[in-house]
């Protein structure tokens, strides 16, 4: 059928199979190129049997792209999509680029094997861990990418026919203490406008943390060692945001920063836990950047676009490629970290030069120069190619097979 992009909101409900490939194809050849060029620094061992949950799209994506083709790593991949129903409905984004990234790492002579299924479940659990013990032995990297909305728990009671109770536990984008209000953009319509994000309650703070902060990935590790995958000297690596103050109410300081410091904390303990094996836990803080989940935040989509364009006049942009070849090939090889332990992939996004000029636009910006000071166009750019549209290189008027 011919695919076309069909936007609702801040998602578009459909993906184009060959411009998925394509922006995979890119990431690769970006990897390859620039691995050519640059020496691992430091003393980090390169990691051969790489795990990513969260492995279809954004960052995790890239990072998968980023340790195969940077490393030469083998990778199993974990991830949530939904398959194609023909005739008519396109699978998701991320299935695409899952197939796309298997068949082209096995054309490179790379082991890549992918799961489509619930990474929070034991079931993808223990289906990961036979697959370690049959393929690799044991894994020496753990990337933890998963973003979603919802997680699906178990509540401890036993249904009458014995199986666990589960229930659906979902984060929300709030704000802690008290409500925000601010500018945002109104992606349907490019209008600046004001919103205003609402106080969590208790509750919903503490569902946020347990969707989005470190417990699932305590889990996986906890997993993977009892079952003795896990290899001595491993690493594993979240991923966190920060950001400016004008996005603190929302981002740090809100619903979805709390579940953050949980990561933080949980990074540390795992370390510690583990310390006898050598086992090392990272929070990588990245950059903002348009991905599926980013775009659902408030105003941070605003921000995006005046980032985008002061980053980009000063030559600083990065997308999600960029960001994990220079985390995985520079700054996790030199252990760089800051006083906290972070490993600061959002250095350029937060250099004082770019953060004075964003703030600037950000007391000026509206609806009539929003064009002039933000990098509308290079939002939706990165928007329609995470669905796989918009390359230039693609024929969109050709029957694709779904
Ligand atoms: P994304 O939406 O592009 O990717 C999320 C991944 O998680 C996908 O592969 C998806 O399939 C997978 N997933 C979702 N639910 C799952 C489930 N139940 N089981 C298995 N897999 C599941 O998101 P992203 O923006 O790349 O976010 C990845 C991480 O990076 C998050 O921790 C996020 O907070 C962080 N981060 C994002 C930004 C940003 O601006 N986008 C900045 C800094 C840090």
């Amino acid at each position: 059928m011919i695919v076309e992009p069909k936007v609702k909101g801040f998602i578009c409900t459909t993906a184009h199979p060959k411009g998925c490939a394509e922006s995979v194809s890119r990431q690769i050849a970006y990897v390859k190129e620039k691995r050519a060029s640059r020496e691992l620094g430091g003393d980090l061992e390169a990691p051969k049997k790489v795990l990513v949950i969260g492995s279809s799209t954004g960052y995790g994506l890239a990072s998968r792209i980023a340790v195969a083709y940077g490393y030469g790593a083998d990778t199993i991949g974990v991830a949530f999509e939904k398959e194609s129903k023909p005739p008519k409905r396109t699978a998701s984004a991320g299935w695409y680029n899952t197939k796309a990234f298997d068949a082209q790492a096995k054309a490179d002579g790379l082991y890549a094997k992918s799961f489509n299924g619930d990474g929070f479940s034991d079931e993808m659990k223990q289906t990961v861990i036979d697959t370690i013990k049959n393929d690799f032995g044991q894994v020496d990297m753990v990337i933890y990418s998963l973003a979603a909305p919802r997680r699906t728990v178990k509540t401890g009671e036993v249904a009458e026919d014995g199986t666990p109770v589960t229930k659906a536990v979902s984060s929300v984008l709030k704000t802690v203490g008290t409500e925000f209000t601010n500018r945002t953009l109104d992606l349907r319509t490019n209008e600046i406008t004001d919103v205003t994000v609402p106080v969590a309650t208790e509750d919903e703070i503490a569902d946020t943390v347990t969707v989005m902060g470190g417990e699932d990935w305590a889990a996986w590790i906890e997993a993977l060692d009892g079952a003795g995958v896990l290899a001595d000297g491993a690493v594993t690596l979240a991923y966190s945001y920060i950001g400016p103050t004008m996005t603190h109410p929302i981002y740090k300081d809100g619903s979805i920063g709390q579940a953050k410091k949980h990561l933080k904390k949980t990074a540390d303990e795992i370390t510690e836990k583990y310390s006898d094996r050598g086992l090392r836990a990272y929070i990588s803080v990245n950059k903002a950047l348009v991905t599926q989940s980013s775009a659902a935040i408030p105003i941070v989509p605003l921000y995006i676009t005046l980032l985008y364009k002061v980053m980009k006049k000063m030559n600083l942009h990065e997308g999600c490629i960029e960001q994990m070849e220079r985390l995985y090939l520079d700054k996790l090889p030199k252990d760089e970290t800051d006083a906290e332990g972070y490993i600061r992939l959002d250095d350029w996004e937060m250099k004082p030069e770019v953060q004075d000029e964003v703030a600037k636009a950000w007391e000026t910006v509206s609806t009539e120069n929003i064009q002039e000071l933000g990098d509308i166009d290079g939002y939706w750019q990165d928007f329609y190619e995470m669905f796989g549209f918009k390359f230039d290189n693609v024929d969109y008027s050709e029957d694709v097979e779904i």
